[in-house]
């Protein structure tokens, strides 16, 4: 048997439905570098969207290589209740010169849902010691998408992860997301005063008495297809929670480290939220680890004498591991000192302008919206009336697999086929990434 019957035989893949393997074969990664995988035989993949929006700087980075390996030979791993180490506690140092203000304690795990999770039952917790007992629910936007976990996936709003597990879930409250694609109000991304927003007045309105925290994925709701919406809608947001005393949550695992052009997304509305997620790039895609970064206030609610009950008797047995945050540490030391998110904007203009020039006027696509590196582009029946394809067509699938054939990964979300590279993508990688992805389209849709 070679690897790829094995493969069949043993593994069954993420997010897949295992029969599509019969035409597509898993393919074997043997090696990577910089934006490109190598499978077995030698052909190269451009890995166009950084192996599920990770990898921040490449792959087989030589310096992130080199601190893991300097790290393992020291410390693989410790129990983080009442023991510590130097690459976590750096790490956090160095982080507070670039997470929003008053953002101050950091819980450790180690990935995006369990952040995700562990954010949730702070809040919950926060709530309840602060003699708020009634505010137990959660407000989350329609189409938002949190993680798999059972309860990020109750804050979750995609049926295509969520429908068949919804007598699982927790009962959330579900707020009619932006979708300036479609605005139902007629506006401009220019002219808009973010008008959508009198849905979550209206659940606030409603709801707030019995609830705890609302959790957003700011500026680009990504598995809903890199749904983009203004700063502003977060401007208005923390007001509201203020308002209301609904704690903020920040899912910035997918849009931290660069990927809106900013350090973070909520850095774009000049406003904290109250609770940060942060996972994905977090360690450059190496090493799976996440941190769920909170307030004094929230931190304080929970310090007590030990027989008041107050801790947050929360743990993952991997919480803080030592090889995960000393990538972290050399990831935040190259994003400074090679200035990558600004080297990174000038890269942004020009694969979105490339796209454009590219793809803009074709009768297929909707449009290319962007926001830092990350450029989608909706596939539509027509461009003016905006119809959607049948999604049992699998029209972004079949593109995916043309592209695939040319050496390009672009998995798409649905009919949305987008690009969010690693940063450190070049002109001539994204030169060859358009032109990939546009013979692709052509010679699927025409
Ligand atoms: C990927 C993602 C998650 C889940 O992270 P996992 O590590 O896959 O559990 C949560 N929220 C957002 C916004 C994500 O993109």
């Amino acid at each position: 048997m070679n690897l790829v019957e094995k493969d069949l035989k043993y593994i069954w893949h993420p997010c897949s439905q295992m029969k599509d393997y019969e035409q597509l074969k898993p393919i074997i990664i043997d090696h990577g570098k910089g934006v490109y995988l190598y499978d077995q035989a030698g052909k190269e993949y451009m890995d166009i969207v950084s192996s599920w929006w990770c990898n921040l700087l490449g792959h087989s980075n030589a310096k992130i290589n080199e601190a893991i390996k300097a790290q393992l030979d020291r410390l693989e791993h410790v129990i983080f209740a009442n023991f510590s180490h130097e690459p976590a506690i750096l790490l956090c140092e160095q982080l507070m010169e670039i997470i929003p203000k008053g953002l101050t304690k950091f819980n450790f795990s180690d990935n995006g849902s369990a952040a995700v999770e562990c954010a949730l039952k702070m809040s919950f917790q926060y709530q309840y010691q602060t003699g708020h007992e009634k505010k137990t629910k959660f407000m989350c936007l329609s189409e938002g998408y949190h993680g798999e976990t059972i309860g990020a996936l109750s804050v979750g709003s995609m049926d295509l992860y969520a429908k068949i597990y919804k007598p699982m879930l927790m009962d959330t409250i579900h707020v009619e997301a932006p979708d300036c694609y479609r605005c139902s109000y007629g506006k401009f991304r220019d002219s808009c005063n973010a008008e959508c927003f009198e849905h979550a007045e209206k659940a606030f309105a409603e709801h707030a008495d019995e609830t705890c925290a609302m959790i957003v994925e700011p500026l680009l709701q990504g598995s809903a297809g890199m749904r983009i919406y203004p700063a502003l809608y977060l401007k208005k947001l923390r007001a509201l929670c203020n308002q209301y005393r609904v704690i903020l949550i920040a899912d910035e695992i997918a849009t931290g480290f660069g990927r809106t052009g900013k350090m973070f997304a909520f850095d774009h509305a000049g406003v904290s939220p109250d609770i940060m997620c942060l996972s994905k790039g977090l360690t450059g895609g190496y090493m799976p680890m996440a941190i769920t970064i909170t307030t004094d206030e929230i931190y304080n609610a929970f310090y007590a004498d030990y027989n008041e009950g107050k801790a947050f008797m929360h743990s993952h047995t991997y919480s803080g591991n030592p090889l995960g945050c000393s990538a972290a540490l050399v990831v935040q030391k190259i994003l400074r000192e090679d200035r990558i998110i600004e080297k990174a904007a000038l890269r942004a203009e020009y694969l979105h302008n490339q796209l454009n020039e590219a793809l803009l006027d074709h009768q297929h696509i909707g449009e290319i919206r962007h926001l830092g590196l990350v450029n989608a582009m909706e596939l539509v029946i027509d461009k003016r009336t905006k119809e959607e394809y049948d999604s049992q067509l699998r029209l972004g699938y079949q593109v995916y697999k043309k592209a695939l054939e040319k050496g390009l990964i672009l998995r798409p979300l649905g009919n949305v086929l987008y690009f969010n590279p690693p940063l450190i993508i070049n002109e001539a990688e994204i030169d060859k990434a358009v032109s990939i992805c546009a013979e692709s389209i052509k010679e699927v849709i025409g």
